[in-house]
């Protein structure tokens, strides 16, 4: 892969997908927003469709809850401290079908 810029577009944070917890994951999410962990998986947390994991919510638009932006306007990751891996991996170790399509990164190339 060629060398990766983020540019902040937030696609990746829209893409209509599970974003699966690892264990040790809530706790840490719940103690960077001062929430105690069985809030956090009330409120924040959901069982992916084939029952396998843990996720995390989304909007109705499906669109990760936690996806916010800074005052430039750009994408940014309300628990950037405690993201989970999956989102942290993005996209050398994880990532989606098509998500060079979708990704901002690659905007100005021929894909
Ligand atoms: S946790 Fe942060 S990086 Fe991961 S999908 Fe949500 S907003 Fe994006
Ligand atoms: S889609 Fe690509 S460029 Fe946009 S925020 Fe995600 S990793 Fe960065």
């Amino acid at each position: 892969m060629k060398s990766f810029v983020c540019r902040r577009c937030g696609n990746c944070c829209r893409w209509p997908g599970a974003v699966k917890l690892k264990t040790g994951e809530p706790e840490a999410i719940a103690a960077l927003l001062g929430i105690p962990a069985e809030e956090f998986y009330e409120h924040h947390t959901r069982i992916t469709p084939d029952r396998m994991h843990l996720s995390l919510v989304e909007t109705p638009e499906g669109v990760c809850e936690f996806l916010g932006a800074d005052d430039s306007g750009k994408a940014c990751c309300v628990i950037e401290r405690a993201k989970p891996a999956q989102c942290r991996e993005f996209p050398e170790r994880w990532n989606f079908p098509g998500w060079r399509k979708s990704c901002g990164a690659f905007a100005d190339e021929d894909l």
